[in-house]
């Protein structure tokens, strides 16, 4: 495809790409909305339904998550294209409300709930698929396109990337992943690797007593524990690119009672499943009895296993490198020690994340008038390249891999 013919079309689309994105802004999908979530899914659904897409919307295991977002174009028995996004915000109404949080396009800039994580993306791929059925649209008809839209990426589950995995029988040609990319001047960051995680509780249980009459005989729960936190703490390990992190205590309740339980929540991220795995059995090892006399537990609560990249992500990446030099851009490659739908889905085919627009200050809703706060906003300058850069990319790669 010429790439100027593709500017071209993307600028002509670019304008009503954006009206979707107001649109979709406009509806408060915060995780646990679930009114709001299903009434983006219908907006999400009507807006690739020009474009001959069948939605299939399909319920959360999780009650108090709306139902995820199938849209298809082209038979399913094939292997598809899955584009990855997601409809849910980590904004409840109420704090959209309080910080006057909403669609406010300021010179280059949009602000707004979900601007880019992940309406962005969305409004990306609507663009993406629209100027493909202006300039190939050989290539849009003859491909199986899967939009995958998750209700609640922004909280653990798995019960997404299952019904992904069904919808596409285990494989797919390729997972691109709408998740926003950084910019740093000409430097474009494209995701390649994200690190697993493990969550772990640890329940710390000691003797409790009167702490004025028999304080000699209770175990404090609360200090064998925080005895114990520094050990844990240190299994950091910046070679390993692995970090511990603790993020909750609790214990005690009264203080005239010596503390008989006390509980901390960790978790820890590498990208080596092994350096993980280790990380694990050393606190584990940690034992059950402490130095005071204190019973310990620790618990493995969770895991979300590393999106390590490898040859199917790196072959994607220097498709997206060749193409980003004809555009004058650079395309960078990533480790991301945070989580999205890729650590899931990287096993269903090759793997690419932040292929949506490039924004800033995801998951942040407050503005101060010194400017040392700003909220989430998307560069609309940056959809039409991205949208290009995908085309480009992707056609050089649908080519290379005929349809199977
Ligand atoms: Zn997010």
């Amino acid at each position: 495809m010429d790439s100027a013919r593709l500017i071209e079309s993307a600028q002509q689309h670019l304008p009503a790409a954006l009206e979707w994105l107001r649109r979709m802004v406009q509806i408060n999908s915060y995780t646990s909305n679930v009114a709001g979530i299903n009434a983006l899914g219908q907006l999400t659904a009507e807006c690739f339904a020009s474009m001959g897409f069948t939605a299939q919307f399909i319920p959360a295991t999780d009650p108090q998550h709306g139902s995820h977002l199938f849209l298809s174009r082209g038979p399913l028995d094939q292997p598809a294209v899955v584009l990855v996004t997601h409809l849910d915000t980590v904004f409840p109404s109420e704090e959209e409300f309080r910080n006057n949080f909403n669609w406010q396009p300021e010179a280059s800039r949009i602000y707004g709930p979900g601007t880019v994580d992940n309406k962005g993306g969305t409004a990306l791929i609507w663009l993406m698929l629209r100027v493909l059925m202006d300039v190939h649209p050989a290539l849009f008809e003859s491909t199986t396109w899967l939009i995958a839209a998750n209700s609640a990426e922004e909280v653990i589950g798995t019960d997404f990337a299952d019904r992904t995995f069904e919808l596409c029988h285990n494989t797919a040609r390729a997972v691109l992943v709408f998740e926003g990319g950084p910019r740093e001047g000409k430097d474009w960051h494209l995701v390649t690797s994200r690190k697993g995680r493990a969550e772990y509780r640890i329940t710390c249980t000691g003797r409790g007593a009167h702490a004025g009459s028999s304080h000699a005989e209770g175990i404090n729960a609360i200090v064998e524990l925080a005895r114990l936190l520094p050990k844990v703490a240190a299994l950091t390990s910046p070679e390993r690119e692995l970090t511990v992190n603790i993020a909750n205590i609790q214990g005690g309740t009264v203080l005239n009672r010596v503390p008989h339980e006390a509980t901390a929540e960790l978790e820890m991220r590498a990208f080596d499943p092994e350096a993980l795995s280790l990380a694990g059995k050393a606190l584990e090892s940690m034992g059950r009895v402490t130095e005071g006399g204190a019973q310990l537990q620790i618990d493995c609560v969770g895991q979300t296993r590393a999106w390590p990249g490898g040859d199917g992500t790196q072959a994607l990446f220097e498709l997206w490198a060749k193409h980003a030099d004809s555009l004058g851009i650079k395309a960078i490659s990533m480790k991301r020690g945070g989580l999205s739908d890729a650590n899931y889905l990287c096993q269903l085919g090759p793997t690419l994340d932040a292929l949506g627009p490039v924004g800033g200050n995801a998951h942040c809703s407050e503005r101060t008038s010194d400017g040392t706060k700003i909220p989430e906003y998307v560069e609309q300058s940056s959809f039409v390249p991205k949208a290009v850069l995908n085309l480009l990319a992707l056609e050089d790669f649908l080519a290379s891999q005929p349809n199977p």
